[in-house]
């Protein structure tokens, strides 16, 4: 057995093999089980907990603070659904604003868009980054070394409450909230509104959601209404991370442009040019990811809650 996933049944888990395992614990009750083949890097920063290792089931992982940010094998599902829908809904996105995104596989998929000029890319954590450039090679491929690459190592909400620069596309990539770790107070209203001043006109904001399924979907509900209360535009996307063993979910927001307003067609037809590059999305893809079920929207519906300063969200 090399990955899985097992129910905690009264604190007691026996397993009998000889594999070493990581555990993803969701909850008080639940987790997930990687086993793994080797050990790269184990550390704390001044920021957050820090591991690389390679698994048997995904090739190598990136965990923060003990929870999976990528994985070799799937990372770029979560890295193009992150990056490709506002680059292709935007008519001429030249300058973007990358928040957080530590891998630098953010920062490879913005690259390929031949008229972006500026990519700035902001995150808290020097070290992660620099561990990134040193072992996931994979992943970044050189982006950060990139003309077009600006690298700041600050607190991105401290940056876009100093700066007066201007963006057509802003993404969030940060970790998740947790009361502990740093992005505790990016996923709140006063946020997106300090984003939303540094926003061209007719500019898109994404961030990555959260979990979104029904047994995990503690930040996307009140990520929605909070972006809903400061966008006139936010629509819920999500696509499954295998390393992830979760339904991912991001959230597009604009004055301006609606995602659902493309269809198949004008997504391929605007992406021509890297349609090869690509090997998760295209027209078919965004139709795929715009679309949730029932028992989702229902929940959604329900959840009132709004994310502000004075009431932060955190995950398990
Ligand atoms: N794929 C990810 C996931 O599943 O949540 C997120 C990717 S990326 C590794 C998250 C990055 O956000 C990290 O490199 C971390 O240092 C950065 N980060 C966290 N808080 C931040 C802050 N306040 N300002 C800037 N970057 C931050």
């Amino acid at each position: 057995m090399r990955a899985a996933c097992f129910k905690l049944s009264k604190g007691v888990i026996t397993i009998s093999n000889h594999w070493n395992w990581y555990i993803e614990f969701a909850d008080s009750h639940a987790g997930c089980f990687f086993a793994i083949k080797r050990y790269i890097y184990s550390g704390r920063t001044p920021y957050q907990q820090v591991e690389i290792v390679d698994t048997e089931s995904y090739g190598r992982v990136l965990i923060l603070d003990g929870k999976v940010q990528s994985a070799a094998f799937d990372e770029y599902i979560y890295h193009e659904a992150l990056i490709h829908p506002a680059m292709t809904l935007h008519p001429g996105p030249r300058r973007v604003l990358l928040i957080g995104g530590g891998e630098g596989a953010g920062l490879r998929e913005l690259l390929r868009h031949p008229q972006v000029e500026e990519i700035t890319m902001v995150d808290i954590d020097k070290q992660v980054v620099e561990l990134c450039r040193e072992h996931l090679e994979e992943w970044h491929r050189g982006a950060f070394d990139d003309a077009r690459v600006r690298l700041l190592f600050m607190d991105a909400r401290r940056y876009l409450e100093e700066t007066e620069e201007q963006f057509d596309i802003i993404i969030s990539d940060l970790t998740d909230p947790s009361a502990a770790g740093p992005s505790y107070l990016l996923f709140t209203r006063q946020f997106y509104e300090t984003a939303k001043k540094r926003l061209t006109p007719g500019g898109i904001l994404t961030v990555q959601g959260g979990g979104l399924s029904l047994d995990y979907m503690q930040i996307h509900g009140a990520l929605r209404n909070t972006l809903g209360r400061v966008f006139k535009i936010r629509r819920s996307y999500h696509t499954h991370i295998p390393s992830f063993d979760s339904e991912w979910s991001f959230i597009i927001a604009s004055d301006l442009h609606d995602p659902l307003a493309l269809d198949r067609e004008k997504v391929d037809q605007r992406l021509k040019a890297l349609a090869d590059q690509l090997k998760f999305y295209d027209g078919e893809t965004h139709e795929g990811l715009f679309r949730l079920p029932k028992n989702i929207r229902r929940l959604l519906s329900e959840n009132l809650a709004v994310i502000d300063d004075e009431n932060p969200v955190a995950v398990y």
